[in-house]
């Protein structure tokens, strides 16, 4: 049978003499075998298995004249072939990794790095010919910030114990906190503030895993059973007042400790790094769908602080009280950290402040358990650049031919952390979509609809970027400007390394059906299928900023590789946890699908005015659009 394995155009590269990996070479004739294996697996689906015993490529070619293409331009098939050959010959997509996530990254809003790499992004676009690259200024003020927000990066970082031992220890800053005076060498206090402990394990690895083993009916170990840990309760206002009066006299002049050690629970089931086929057919199953789920935070009473309001009085509380430096457990096994920022983004309103790995967080923790002080020395140095309440989303388009003024958009956010260079979040789901107009580009394709690539900022703060465009350019439903009738679909990508393995489609049963179609081709390459959905809460990532306005945002689901476990938001995001194969395989069926959207003769159908589901007040978990929620934005 043709197609399968054969086909996998992934394969690890050659290094002998070249820097970046290449593929080995593929025949066109082998080439074109993989594409025929492609069509002749989509039509025997469409006959119903009737063409299984057909053979040869005479045969092939003689059922792919007789059977016209649904809804689709001729030629289509033949151009997935040629992106496909394109990739296999020619990919750039590990160099252009290497120029957003090595030379350029981290990305962090407002920050020169990023305003570098945007400049990167237009002028490779046009060196590739694509037209009216450019960037498009939007304001930077996330929703808890009170005025637009400078850029931040730290510059000089040191944190050493001194006393009761000597040596470096692992810490990240915290972005939009501000500097030490100088190096500073203190006695470490820990505050244990009501409603801040994390969750058992840390609680950050949201993508979760399969099913637990059962485990054996082993004898009990020679210890007491372990006591159930207690369901954090959220203190009010006054109750944390009251616990931090009780601790002022403790801070002043110190580097202060904030929450117990988090004892992480070893994890006896982690997650795959990819989903069962079975897992995702039924996550896209066309009449019954399951789509992924961010956990919903948990219901507070009345008068009780989240998690993050707890965090901001007591940044005002050592403010207020003269603490030298804040600390936080990073509460992750193997020295995985997250930072992320101070959610007022105001660099008054908290003290030099960083996260610092579990393992050292937890052994300075047994020391001042034992009553043995522990003296650290530090240093932190950020920077702060005003230019940066300017951020920029980065732009450019092959044109379109007879439906020119109607287009198709992919992207993903091209901003990261600072933790360390967002190769997998999202430098490599920009990656993908630039290698993808690459491809077209480089094939001189000519599309009716015109193709436009967004690059987003200000992601991570909340979608805002995304936000700014869809409402400068669109409108929403119920506010519409003149372009949004002309959007036919957004493609957004953004869960990592994994090639797309199912699209979630805003819009009736038919938007799904009609991604579906431009993207069954790949079910060789692993994928299953499209879902409709009618959700317009904003969360998670960029396509539901398109949602939100009730306009067709496309979110392609990933395998989650490292991603949840080890490199969404962390110090380990880097290069080397790209997997090229897949990123190959992403890029070659994003640009097979956008093109195939840009040629359909109709575009992608919406909702009927009157089934348009209402506006969502609110956003959904998973989102930081506003208010400030703890559980990240992808
Ligand atoms: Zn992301």
């Amino acid at each position: 049978m043709l197609g399968g394995e054969g086909c996998k155009t992934g394969l690890k590269g050659q290094h002998e003499t070249e820097i970046w990996p290449k593929l080995p070479r593929e025949t066109p004739e082998r080439i074109l075998t993989c594409g025929l294996a492609m069509r002749v697996e989509n039509f025997r689906r469409v006959l119903g298995g009737t063409v299984a015993r057909l053979r040869g490529r005479v045969l092939c070619l003689f059922l792919l004249a007789a059977m016209p293409l649904p809804a689709q331009a001729p030629g289509l098939s033949e151009m997935y072939a040629r992106i496909r050959a394109e990739e296999t010959s020619n990919s750039k997509i590990m160099w252009i990794i290497h120029e957003i996530a090595d030379v350029y990254g981290p990305r962090i809003t407002g920050t020169p790095s990023l305003k570098a790499a945007d400049d990167w992004a237009v002028n490779t676009m046009t060196s590739w010919g694509l037209t009216n690259a450019h960037l498009e200024p939007w304001t930077f003020q996330p929703s808890s910030a009170a005025t637009p927000v400078p850029g931040w990066e730290n510059m000089e970082l040191l944190a050493e114990a001194v006393t009761p031992f000597h040596g470096q220890l692992m810490v990240k800053p915290l972005a939009w906190t501000p500097s030490t005076k100088g190096v500073v060498t203190a006695q470490v206090v820990i505050i244990d503030p009501p409603g801040y402990a994390l969750p058992p394990g840390g609680g950050f690895n949201f993508f979760g895993g399969p099913p637990p083993f059962p485990e054996p009916k082993w004898a009990a170990p020679p210890m007491p059973e372990r006591a159930k840990p207690a369901e954090p309760k959220q203190p009010t206002a006054a109750e944390l007042d009251a616990y931090l009066n009780s601790v002022k006299d403790k801070v002043h002049g110190a580097i202060v400790f904030v929450g117990k050690h988090v004892e992480v629970a070893e994890e006896m089931n982690p997650a795959p790094m990819r989903r069962s086929e079975d897992d995702w057919k039924s996550r896209f199953d066309a009449k019954n769908p399951r789509p992924m789920r961010f956990p919903e935070p948990p219901k507070l009473a009345e008068g009780q602080l989240t998690r993050a309001e707890v965090s901001r009085q007591v940044d005002q509380f050592l403010v207020d009280n003269g603490a030298l430096v804040r600390i936080n457990d990073a509460g992750r096994a193997h020295g995985v950290i997250i930072a992320q920022g101070n959610n007022t983004f105001d660099w008054t309103r908290a003290i030099p402040t960083l996260v610092m790995r579990n393992e050292d967080y937890g052994r300075i923790s047994r020391f001042l358990g034992d009553g043995t002080p522990v003296t650290l020395r530090v240093n932190i140095q950020n920077k702060e650049y005003p230019e940066g309440t300017t951020a920029y989303n980065a732009i450019g388009e092959i044109p379109g031919t007879d439906k020119k003024d109607e287009v198709v958009m992919l992207g993903g956010h091209y901003d990261s952390w600072h933790d360390a260079t967002g190769a997998t979040d999202n430098g490599i789901g920009s990656s993908m979509m630039l290698e993808a107009v690459r491809i077209l580009s480089a094939l001189h394709v000519q599309p009716r609809r015109t193709i436009r690539i967004a690059l987003w900022s200000g992601e991570e703060e909340g979608l805002l970027g995304s936000l700014a465009y869809v409402q400068q350019h669109f409108g929403s439903f119920e506010n519409q400007k003149p372009e949004y009738a002309k959007l036919d679909a957004y493609f957004n990508v953004d869960s990592g390394t994994g090639k797309p393995r199912g699209a979630g489609v805003f819009g009736p049963p038919g938007a799904a059906d009609m991604v579906r179609e431009a993207l069954i081709p790949f079910a060789d390459w692993g994928f299953m299928g499209a879902a409709a959905s009618g959700s317009r809460r904003t969360g998670g990532t960029d396509s539901t900023s398109f949602n939100n306005a009730g306009l067709p945002g496309i979110g392609l689901a990933q395998d989650a590789f490292d991603y949840g476990s080890f490199t969404h938001h962390t110090n380990l995001d880097t290069y080397e946890r790209i997997y090229e194969e897949d990123v190959r395989e992403g890029a070659v069926e994003i640009a097979s699908a956008v093109y195939a959207l840009a040629m359909a003769d109709q575009m992608v159908p919406r909702f009927e005015a009157e089934k348009m589901p209402k506006p969502a007040p609110e956003p959904g978990p998973g989102s930081e659009a506003k208010p400030v929620r703890h559980v990240p934005a992808n």
